[in-house]
């Protein structure tokens, strides 16, 4: 069985969230089970900067037709291996098993999707052109696969690529595909125009295919024509059947909802293991949870708000976006802010909603610290150092932060939705509420408050949260059972 993974992102070559963590731990466990799998993924600028010496220049040229212009892309490889340690090492080779597509006009810019003003205007072309050249490059190496794994918008045209261009190419013979959405708020929707770029011809421009009031939608394409759909948690795999949550696209789902599963996310348990984390101040376990205090102390200086040892420090961490449920904290914490709470707010993402959090923090200086960025080093130091991680999103796929929270004792409060609702259990590993609305979020956050008061109680919740097995090694066997189905 040969598994190829086609990605827009994977850590540790390439990260925005979610995404890139989910593939990257795929990608190495399926490689510490042995499994035949390969991993496509663009050439970044932040890859090329940080991998150059590691991979080769496969010296192979090929052409991509986008709207009738003809674009050459390159191909670099490399040989991945996990160490002892179960570390990632790479060693240059033309014909790996991770294959960087190479474009330098698409994808030698400073960030992978846009900045913070928008969305780069070509994502369009973009991911066609690296969706085509993945199918170009198999066919020059005649790469073979069992199953082609596509993840999110980015790769979803390749299994209508695959039934029509690609269709006479016999390296794709028996090839099954799979289709995962990470996140049915981000669909790739572009205007009807763009569809010339695709090599589709308007025939395809349909309401059973292309077409999506009157826009074309790429991870339609890929929800039609693959042969098995998966979301990232069960209660997320029925959520989004319904219009509430279904972005437009819930009639489709229901379409094909014999061949739609739900297989929960889980966390790389070596990358996030609070006893052998080198980012953080004092490494801690269940058998030395006294020593986590001192990850709070550490966090408490660098969030400058060194004197509240005492209070419960409660931390967000993530995209600040509507999704994310930033709305409700800013409409909640002025109600907290007389209980001896302290906040540290991280993330980055719209601009209206850092400044919301930024007016907390001048609001309630003594209280309320946020940073505005992306920083790996940070967020294990605020899993490590927190009380509790506040998530109390509109809508969550599967999330991926409480989990390490659970990992790290930092007792999740969220919402009750998608696979927060799937991994957290209400009072015994961390507290949910129902609705959408700030003040059911207050009354969570007092529960914890309550609770934090009494160390006992506390302490249980904590052993609870830290003893559930969220691990890839666990996870993934749902994907190789799924694989194993498709070719029976
Ligand atoms: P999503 O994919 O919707 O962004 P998830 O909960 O699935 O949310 O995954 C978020 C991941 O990104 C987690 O690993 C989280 O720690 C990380 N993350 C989010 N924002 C930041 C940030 N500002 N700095 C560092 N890591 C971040």
């Amino acid at each position: 069985m040969k598994i190829a993974l086609i990605s827009a992102e994977a850590y540790p070559f390439s990260k925005t969230g979610g995404l890139g963590d989910v593939v990257g731990s795929l990608f190495k466990d399926f490689l510490k089970k042995g499994l035949d799998v390969t991993l496509f993924l663009p050439y970044y600028r932040i890859t090329r900067e940080k991998y150059y010496d590691r991979v080769e220049d496969c010296g192979i040229l090929y052409e991509v037709s986008i709207g009738g212009i003809s674009k050459f892309g390159g191909i670099r490889s490399a040989k991945a291996q996990l160490d002892e340690d179960g570390n990632l090492v790479l060693t240059p080779s033309k014909l790996g098993n991770i294959f960087f597509v190479e474009h330098n006009d698409f994808f030698d810019r400073e960030q992978l999707y846009g900045t913070n003003y928008g969305e780069y205007l070509d994502n369009a072309e973009r991911y066609i052109f690296f969706s085509r050249a993945i199918l170009e490059i198999c066919k020059i190496l005649n790469l073979r696969f069992s199953v082609i794994h596509c993840h999110d918008w980015h790769t979803a045209l390749i299994p209508l690529y695959l039934k029509t261009l690609y269709k006479e190419c016999s390296c794709f013979e028996k090839l099954k595909t799979v289709l995962t959405i990470h996140n049915l708020g981000y669909q790739g929707v572009f205007p009807k125009e763009k569809l010339e770029l695709t090599g589709f011809g308007w025939e395809m421009f349909h309401i059973d295919c292309l077409e999506f009031y009157g826009m074309i939608n790429f991870l339609k394409v890929g929800i039609l024509n693959s042969d098995v759909v998966t979301t990232v948690s069960p209660t997320y795999a029925k959520e989004i059947l319904r219009p509430e949550f279904g972005f437009g696209l819930d009639g489709v789902l229901r379409k094909i909802q014999d061949r739609l599963i739900g297989i929960l996310n889980g966390i790389d348990y070596r990358i996030w293991n609070p006893e052998k984390d080198p980012y953080i101040k004092k490494p801690y376990g269940l058998s030395n949870l006294e020593d986590k205090i001192k990850n709070k102390e550490d966090l408490l200086q660098i969030a400058n708000l060194p004197n509240y040892l005492e209070s419960p420090l409660i931390c967000f961490i993530g995209r600040m976006v509507s999704q994310k449920g930033i709305d409700l904290i800013v409409e909640a914490v002025p109600t907290l802010i007389d209980k001896e709470i302290n906040f540290l707010f991280v993330g980055t993402g719209e601009n209206y909603y850092e400044t919301k959090i930024k007016e907390l923090q001048h609001r309630y200086p003594s209280k309320v610290s946020t940073f505005i960025g992306f920083d790996e080093a940070l967020a294990h130091k605020i899993y490590a150092g927190a009380d509790a991680i506040l998530i109390p999103s509109k809508y969550e796929p599967c999330g991926l932060t409480q989990l390490i929270a659970m990992r790290y004792g930092a007792v999740p409060i969220c919402r009750k939705t998608g696979g927060l609702a799937d991994t957290v259990e209400n009072n015994i590993t961390g507290f949910l509420f129902e609705n959408y609305s700030p003040d059911d979020l207050v009354t969570a956050v007092l529960k914890f408050v309550e609770i934090y008061k009494n160390k006992k109680l506390f302490e249980k919740i904590i052993y609870n949260a830290m003893k559930r097995d969220f691990s890839w090694e666990k996870l993934s066997l749902k994907y190789i059972e799924l694989y194993n189905g498709l070719h029976q």
